[in-house]
């Protein structure tokens, strides 16, 4: 049984109710969470502010850095641990969930080392005036997290906040919660004073609601989707609590003739497989030059036969989906292309030791899709490719922009003047050229336009979100 992480200690929720925890993998019930409410909420949310007051705002930034170094190095050596617990809660196969447990480490190591080089301004002004710009947290931050990566998304936003100077109330998703309670454990072990960082679980519309309208809540980082970014805002725009939204995607790999295609085309399947296309930046749309249409699909639909669905502990190329309505919403999508008679390249395999119980989905390369179908246009969150191919770079920017989603481009060209061009017309936070999010990212601002959402977060950048600029002007004598 998991309980709350409130003020350093374990705590049960008020209800007293709890929800069934499921490993993806064989559909079963294998722990439970506590299902909490508004009173629970609350709790967290006095523990911070009273930690804030008392503690945490005399923390110097030296001391924060130490601080969440210790935490880095805490979370590497229970790193198999942490590995185990998520894999276990999410479904990753064993390789995803180390390099996750690996880059909620790195997070922790990086906003380690920015804490204390986060300077304000002097600004020239008026004859006898200085002025000066100071960089303070909000106080409290709520973060609300999805369930695809629990511990790489709580090290960007819950690292970034706290080396920013802000005490934290977390609610996970209520599909993924079991790292990230260890996580406030360890750094609870490693020094963070009470009340610093707590976990509070349950559903999103209790909960998470809860959260959204707390008026001890000073930032809300909201990580998750479209609509539900949109109910938080609308929430928080009651009482002007800023609000970082991280959002879906829809995010092309855009593939010209003079590709280097050897590169391409493993980075290609990696990005709608990796985590089984649960993954807001996936590349679920292949654009492709029609010069070169036939033998890409031809090459991808080889890779894409040979791939194999399994239990997350065989480490196969995908695990499961992380629960039967998210497999069910899947399975939706691929009928709908059956009925438009969107063409099939191909379908990777699903092992013969996968339980019937599971929520496994084969991975699925489909070719001519419309750009005004479903499929062209909204996040599936699993692993369906929909190829379509351009005539020239025009077509390939406008086909790259003509969704409501903005996250992330994959460009795939060695022309120079095309890889600048290009890169300015699409309409998107991140463009990878030659590459699609090699090395994590860590130190790598990232967000959206559009309906994927407007927050920064990763990178020295997000410290901004973190904090509120104040202007101090002082005339002197
Ligand atoms: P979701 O929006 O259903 O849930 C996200 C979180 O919001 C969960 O913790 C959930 O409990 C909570 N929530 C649900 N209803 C709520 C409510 N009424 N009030 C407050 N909180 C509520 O998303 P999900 O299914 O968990 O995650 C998948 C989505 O997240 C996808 O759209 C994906 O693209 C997006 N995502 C975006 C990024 C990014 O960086 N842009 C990263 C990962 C995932």
């Amino acid at each position: 049984m998991q309980l709350n992480f409130i003020a350093n200690a374990p705590v049960p929720s008020c209800s007293g109710r709890t929800i069934a925890v499921i490993d993806p993998s064989h559909g079963q019930a294998f722990d439970q969470i506590q299902r909490s409410n508004a009173e629970d909420l609350g709790m967290a949310v006095r523990a911070a502010r009273q930690c804030m007051d008392s503690v945490w705002s005399k923390v110097t930034a030296v001391q924060r850095g130490r601080l969440l170094m210790r935490l880095s190095a805490k979370v590497a050596e229970h790193a198999e641990e942490l590995a185990l617990l998520e894999q276990r809660d999410c479904g990753k196969p064993t390789r995803q969930a180390r390099a996750d447990a690996a880059a909620l480490s790195r997070y922790f190591e990086f906003y380690a080392g920015a804490c204390d080089k986060l300077h304000g301004e002097t600004i020239p002004y008026l004859d006898g005036y200085s002025v000066l710009t100071w960089r303070e947290p909000h106080g409290v931050t709520g973060h609300i997290i999805p369930w695809n990566y629990p511990m790489q998304i709580f090290g960007r936003s819950v690292g970034g906040a706290l080396a920013a100077g802000n005490v934290c109330v977390v609610k996970p998703s209520e599909d993924a919660c079991l790292s990230l309670i260890r996580v406030a454990q360890l750094a609870a072990e490693v020094g963070f004073p009470a009340g610093a960082l707590n976990i509070v679980t349950g559903y999103g519309h209790e909960v998470g609601d809860a959260l959204a309208r707390h008026a001890g809540i000073d930032h809300i980082s909201f990580t998750g989707s479209p609509r539900i970014g949109t109910l938080v805002q609308q929430l928080a725009a009651e009482r002007h609590c800023p609000v970082t939204l991280e959002l879906g995607g829809k995010s092309p790999q855009i593939v010209f003739a003079d590709a280097d295609l050897d590169a391409a085309i493993p980075a290609i399947v990696n990005a709608i497989v990796q985590n089984s296309g649960q993954t807001c930046s996936a590349g679920s749309r292949l654009l492709v030059d029609e010069q070169v249409y036939e033998p890409l699909l031809v090459r991808l639909g080889e890779a894409f036969s040979k791939l194999r669905a399994g239990p997350a502990a065989m480490d196969l190329d995908l695990g499961p989906l992380i629960r039967q309505s998210q497999q069910q919403r899947v399975w939706d999508f691929l009928s709908d292309a059956q009925v438009a008679g969107i063409p099939m390249v191909a379908q990777g395999q699903i092992a013969d030791e996968a339980p019937d119980t599971g929520f496994y989905q084969a991975p699925t390369l489909l070719r001519d899709v419309p750009v005004t179908h479903r499929l062209a246009q909204e996040e599936v969150f699993g692993p369906v490719l929909a190829a379509m191919p351009f005539r020239d770079e025009d077509h390939a920017v406008e086909l790259a922009n003509a969704t409501q989603f903005g996250l992330v481009a994959g460009l795939w060209t060695r022309d120079g003047g095309r890889q600048f061009r290009v890169a300015k017309r699409i309409r998107s936070g991140q463009v990878f050229i030659n590459n699609y999010g090699a090395g994590g990212g860590v130190e790598l601002p990232f967000g959206g336009f559009k309906a994927s959402g407007h927050g920064r977060e990763k990178g020295f950048e997000a410290l901004y979100g973190f904090t509120a600029l104040k202007t101090v002007a002082i005339r002197h004598g």
